[in-house]
Order: structure tokens, then sequence, then C-alpha cells
């Protein structure tokens, strides 16, 4: 169950918490730039969690809001996680934490078993096939389906040269639909 803004944090752990009643088949996120995010980690450090930075900025009363800050958190959010040995989904496309996590993982004996890395479906394509083939599972986010444009939208927010990737992706699809 992915994470919105911070106006519907509360609503989603309500629903999640809810959720957990009923299912035992399901993860969440927690996003590091909120501050209560090891709060949230503690309480549901039995869950299946998938740590991202989080795509929103949010107000200085409840994030944090310098990149150096988030990374710190970043970091230590997953390595709790994985010293926990529940399942932990490395989610982020920054090398350098990629290559820090990779190096505690060694170092710590973590079972490639208990974590994924994942990114999304078209972003830094190389280092998703390097760390397959390092033998380290990954996950690709691929959003799919008519309803696309509220996703598209919030993407585009996040970082508006995502406009090229869309461009370039429909360009193609008219040059291959020319040719066949
Ligand atoms: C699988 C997955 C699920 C996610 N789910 C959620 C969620 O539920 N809630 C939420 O708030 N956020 C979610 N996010 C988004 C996340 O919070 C970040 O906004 C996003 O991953 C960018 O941060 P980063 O960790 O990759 O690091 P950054 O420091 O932002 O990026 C590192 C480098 O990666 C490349 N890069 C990063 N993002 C993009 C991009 N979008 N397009 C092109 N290049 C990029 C750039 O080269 C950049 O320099 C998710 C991300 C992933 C990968």
């Amino acid at each position: 169950i992915d994470m919105e803004d911070y106006g519907h944090i509360q609503s989603s752990w309500q629903i999640i918490d809810d959720c957990e009643q009923v299912f035992n088949n399901f993860g969440t996120v927690i996003q590091a730039s909120l501050l209560r995010a090891k709060k949230d980690q503690r309480e549901h450090k039995h869950f299946r969690l998938r740590i991202v930075k989080g795509a929103y900025k949010e107000n200085e009363k409840v994030a944090y809001q310098t990149s150096k800050e988030i990374d710190i958190n970043y970091l230590e959010l997953c390595k709790s996680h994985l010293q926990e040995g529940k399942f932990t989904s490395i989610a982020t496309h920054d090398y350098e934490l990629i290559t820090k996590l990779i190096r505690y993982i060694e170092r710590n004996g973590i079972s490639k078993s208990n974590f994924e890395f994942q990114m999304l479906y078209g972003f830094r394509t190389n280092l998703q096939q390097q760390l397959a083939q390092q033998g380290y599972q990954v996950c690709v986010y691929m959003p799919y389906g008519k309803d696309w444009y509220g996703y598209f939208m919030r993407r585009l927010a996040e970082r508006p040269q995502n406009i090229n990737l869309i461009i370039k992706q429909s360009l193609s699809k008219f040059w291959l639909k020319g040719r066949l």
C-alpha cells in the first residue's frame, strides 16, 4: 500500500492497521523525509516495508528539509528494518545510498532473500541489471492501466524532467507503429 502526502498519512495508517486484522500478505511504505518515520517504523516493525525518501515536499513541522538529513534517516531506517529480519524493499535510485547499504548488508551477513532493491520502470535500467546480475532481487515498479493521468501528474510534479521520458516513449511508439 503506497503512501501519499502528509495530509493522507493518518488515514492511510488507519486503513493499514485495519487491513492487518484481516490480511497478512501485504506491506507498506515508510517515507524517510518525515520526522515521524522512525516512530511509524517501530510500530510496524513486523511489516514488510518499502523505504523511500518521500515524493512530497512537506513543511518543516513534519519533515526534514535537507537531502543530507533525509539520506541519513533513509540509511538508519533501512538498517534497522534489515536488522529486524523482516523483508525490506530498498526503493531508491540513489547510487551512493545503494552502495552504502550493500556494504552494510555484506558486513552484517544479511541474506539476499530478506530484501530487494526497487526502482521505477525506465530509470537507471543499467543499475537494475547490474544488481540483478550480482544476485540481488530487483523489483521494477511499473504503473499500468487506464487511470494513468493522476500518477503521471504526481511524477511530473516530483521531477519535471520526466516529461522528456514520456515524450521519448511516445515518439518511439509512433516510430514503431510507422515501421510495422
Ligand atoms: C518503487 C518505488 C516506490 C515508491 N513509492 C512511493 C510512495 O509510496 N510514496 C512516496 O512518497 N514516494 C514513493 N516513491 C518515490 C520516492 O519517495 C522518491 O521520490 C523517488 O524514489 C526519488 O528519490 P530517490 O531515492 O531515487 O533519490 P533521489 O536523490 O531523488 O534520486 C537519485 C537519482 O536517481 C535519479 N532519479 C530519481 N528519481 C527519478 C525520477 N523520478 N525520474 C528520473 N530520475 C530519477 C536521478 O538521477 C537522481 O539524481 C517510490 C519510489 C520507488 C522507486
